[in-house]
Parts: C-alpha cells; structure tokens; sequence
C-alpha cells in the first residue's frame, strides 16, 4: 500500500475507532482534527478527498488564507484554532475558526464576551460557535494557557459571568512527561464543571488520550507528513 494522506487517515481512524471500543466507549467517541499547519492547501484537499472534515490551524493568517477557498468546496468541515490568539486578531479569529480551543487568559475572555454581546454570532458573521479554555498542565513558564491551580476560577468566570460557550478544556503535555497524567489532570477538571469537551492527544500520544476520555485528538505529522518549516507562534 503506498503512503499517502489517505492511506495514513484510514489507518488512524481504524485505530481511533478500534481502541475507543476498546475503551468501553462508541467507536466514533473521537474526533479526528487534522492538524495542517504550515501545509499547502493542496494537502488540506486530498484530506478533503479522504473524507476528513475537522481540521486545525495554529496562527489565524494561516487559517484565514487557506481555509475559505476549501470551504466553497466543502461548506461542512469544520476548523480549530489550536495555537495562541491574540485580542488584535479576535476578530478574524471569530470570522474564520468555528472551533477556538486556545482561550488562555482573563483579556482574551473578556474580549471574547465582548464580541459575542454584540448580538447573535450569525448575525455578525461570527463563524466561532463553541470556545475551549486551554491548561497549562505541565505548567511551562514558555507555554500558554491557565494553570491548574487557577483554572477552577477561570472556567467559572469564563461560564458564569461572562456567558461564554465553553464546551471544554485542552492540553499539550511537556514533551518529557508521561502524557497520560496530563491527560487524566486535564479529564479531572473538566469533570468537576461538567464539561464534555476534552481536546488531547498528538501524533506522539494519542492512543493513550483514548482510554482517558478524549473527545479530539489533533494529529498533524502523522497525517501530513514531518513538518519541514517550523510554524510561526
Ligand atoms: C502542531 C500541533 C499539533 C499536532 O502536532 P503533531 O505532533 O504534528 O501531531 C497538535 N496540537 C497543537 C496545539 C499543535 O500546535
């Protein structure tokens, strides 16, 4: 069998499907986002062609370049920002990604509540439907997002008081940990705010997000192929 973005998707769905059963959980419990950072849109296609419809962008100029010409095409994928979003680009955030996973800070959320206030999403041309609030597991000074410690207050506020569409939490594990701990951490605290939404796992670690309840899991180089630039922060 020859490798290719199709043959490698149809490999990584089996085992998606193969090991959430073996979970105890449905076959289709997790979703796959094809990560496609620093591809052509011409890879992003043939992973169109291949039936993939969830993707994710790490920088918003990314997104906003390849993806709106692929969605005349296929007006039902669905795109995740996975990398940090600063407030100037709030807007082309909301107009582009249907999917924010990377809210990671008080001014974020609090510019976030302000777009979303000034009216029904749709009526805005606002594309984002559902946010999720990114955690800092392993607390890296280099890395975004809340740290564990401050998240229970965050998640409330973020829920509570500023009304926005939280559907659940994420992770990127440091590269020298056990995943699986940052994993169950992550599951933990969405538990006690009961919320479903768990983004976990990469090319390197997936299969053990399965068992510890991922509900996506972002895999780029697994499906793309080694990344030869390195992507932007
Ligand atoms: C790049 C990236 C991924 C995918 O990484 P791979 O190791 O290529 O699977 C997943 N999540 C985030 C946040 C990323 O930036």
């Amino acid at each position: 069998m020859t490798d290719t973005i199709r043959s490698r998707l149809d490999a990584i769905r089996a085992e998606l499907a193969a090991l959430a059963l073996e979970a105890g959980r449905p076959a289709d419990a997790v979703r796959l986002v094809a990560v496609s950072k620093t591809k052509p849109a011409d890879a992003v296609r043939e992973a169109l062609d291949a039936g993939q419809r969830w993707f994710g962008e790490n920088r918003v100029q990314e997104g906003m370049a390849k993806f709106p010409a692929l969605r005349e095409a296929y007006p039902d994928l669905v795109l995740h920002l996975i990398g940090p979003l600063q407030t100037n680009k709030l807007k082309d955030a909301l107009e582009t990604f249907d999917v924010i996973e990377t809210v990671d800070r008080p001014k974020l959320a609090e510019a976030l509540a302000q777009a979303f206030a000034k009216g029904p999403a749709h009526t805005q041309g606002l594309r984002t439907q559902g946010l999720l609030i990114q955690v800092n597991t392993g607390e890296e000074p280099q890395k975004a997002g809340v740290l564990p410690r401050e998240a229970d207050d965050f998640i409330r506020d973020c829920i509570e008081r500023l009304k926005l569409p939280i559907r659940g939490l994420m992770c990127i594990p440091p590269v020298d940990d056990e995943p699986s701990l940052h994993f169950a951490l992550l599951r933990s605290i969405a538990r006690r705010h009961g919320l479903e939404t768990l983004s976990m796992g990469m090319s390197a670690d997936w299969r053990l997000a399965v068992p510890l309840g991922a509900t996506h899991v972002r895999i780029g180089s697994a499906i793309f192929g080694e990344r030869t630039v390195e992507p932007k922060a």
